[in-house]
């Protein structure tokens, strides 16, 4: 059988978003091959983003499907939940998993998402200890929110954020310990992230900024925490919410190439690893990105499925999608903030405030009067007009974007006339 062939049998490392997408756009470019998707989770794939938003706010009962039950069997895949694959076999196009049985591939896609980084003081498992990466996570911390608890968030990261507003909604006392001096200062401009520290004090979150954890102590009814200055606080239950390691662990044991800053699975445009028959998608895959102009491991829901749709263009030998331009969405309580690109240091910021009350806006990063990073507090329609500007890197005049008063989607098209090449 030769590769790139319609009909050969695919095996998907992890059955989270990327290996969802990944198997539907499979099937959608002609793939009549077998499908064996392997999870280590005992649930079919769902979606990530309600976890800290939705299932918390909720009762914390059921989740959101990345693919539908009838799409899931449409798509007639062999899945093999709760299972992990324990080895990948290079030479042998063989993957071994956890109950010791073997799957034959012609072609494979890690999609291995990532694991929550642990604060070796309190490790998962841990007396009133919690994080949140899987649906069993959510609900074990949805069980602990109770209105008069107290809740200790340490990572005032989105995640982070997200649940504590979450937790904040149930009627939790909630305190979020943060040991940069900014909230979200690394993705989004100084004044935005003291608007959203100001408004997390205004909920009633009780906000520790520039503090690291010192130590911890589990007891029977609650968790001590000692923060750098020596101060302690007390509460019911804490969160651990400091990031994410990519799950790289076949990858590196079966000697592919990771990306030397960002630990991930160096991966080409079309997905494909530094073996011609594995392939990365998702949280664990790192990607040269044409408009950031490095490699990156984008954690993010629209790269998973992007990345995906590239990889399963590559697992057939098809040319992939142009890549998009990198995008994420975040829910801070009522608060939805959008951004396109990422944020850097040499980026000068300027402010187009469509509500004097409220901060709702948007941002743009330039660079020598270029767009590269925008930002939208509550205005994600106006966000979406600007996203050509981008992409195509269009020097703007940031005077009339920044005037609340220019019609934004007709200036975005003088602005693309401007720099149009004449026909001749
Ligand atoms: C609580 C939460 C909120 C989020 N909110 C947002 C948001 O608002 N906006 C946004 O853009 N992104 C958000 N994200 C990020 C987004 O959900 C992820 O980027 C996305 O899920 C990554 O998809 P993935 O397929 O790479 O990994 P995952 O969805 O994590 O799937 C990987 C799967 O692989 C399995 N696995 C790993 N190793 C093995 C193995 N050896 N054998 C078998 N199975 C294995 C894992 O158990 C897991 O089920 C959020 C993430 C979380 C956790």
């Amino acid at each position: 059988m030769s590769l790139g062939d319609l009909r050969t049998s695919i095996a998907i490392v992890g059955a989270g978003q990327a290996a969802a997408r990944a198997v539907q756009e499979l099937r959608a470019l002609g793939h009549t091959g077998t499908i064996t998707l392997i999870g280590a989770e005992a649930h079919r794939p769902y979606e990530r983003p309600p976890l800290s938003k939705a299932v918390l706010q909720g009762d914390g009962q059921g989740y959101t499907p990345v693919l539908s039950e009838s799409v899931f069997a449409e798509l007639q895949m062999e899945f093999i939940p709760t299972t992990r694959v324990t080895s990948l076999h290079l030479d042998e196009h063989r993957l071994t998993l956890s109950d010791r049985r073997s799957v034959h591939y012609d072609r494979c896609l890690l999609a291995t998402g990532g694991e929550v980084r642990i604060l070796p003081a309190l490790p998962p498992g841990c007396l009133h200890t919690h994080y949140l990466r899987t649906i069993d996570d959510a609900q074990a911390l949805r069980d602990r929110l109770r209105a008069g608890g107290s809740l200790a968030v340490i990572g005032g990261g989105f995640l982070g954020l997200e649940a504590a507003m979450s937790a904040r909604q149930a009627g939790m006392n909630v305190t979020v310990i943060e040991s940069a001096a900014t909230l979200l200062g690394r993705f989004v401009p100084p004044d935005l992230s003291e608007w959203i520290a100001s408004s997390a004090i205004a909920r009633g979150i009780d906000l520790h900024l520039g503090q690291a954890l010192r130590s911890a102590q589990a007891m029977p009814e609650g968790v001590r925490l000692t923060l750098q200055d020596g101060s302690s606080l007390d509460a019911d239950a804490v969160l651990v919410a400091i990031g994410l390691v990519p799950q790289v662990e076949l990858a590196r044991q079966a000697g592919l190439a990771l990306d030397a800053r960002d630990g991930g699975i160096a991966v080409a445009a079309n997905g494909r690893s530094s073996h011609p028959d594995v392939f990365a998608a998702g949280d664990c895959a790192s990607q040269f990105r044409p408009f950031l102009g490095v490699s990156a491991r984008l954690e993010s829901w629209q790269n998973a499925n992007e990345q995906a749709r590239a990889a399963a263009a590559g697992l057939l030998d098809i040319s992939p999608p142009q890549a998009a331009f990198p995008w994420f969405w975040t829910d801070l309580g009522e608060h939805n903030l959008q951004m396109l690109g990422l944020k850097s240091t040499d980026l000068n910021y300027v402010h187009r405030r469509l509500d004097a009350d409220t901060h709702r806006g948007v941002w743009l990063g330039l660079r020598g009067g270029i767009p590269v990073h925008g930002v939208a507090l509550n205005a994600g329609a106006d966000l979406r007009a600007l996203r050509t500007l981008l992409e195509r890197q269009i020097p703007i005049d940031h005077r009339q974007f920044t005037d609340p008063t220019t019609k934004l989607k007709a200036w975005v098209q003088s602005q693309l006339a401007a720099t149009a090449v004449p026909q001749s």
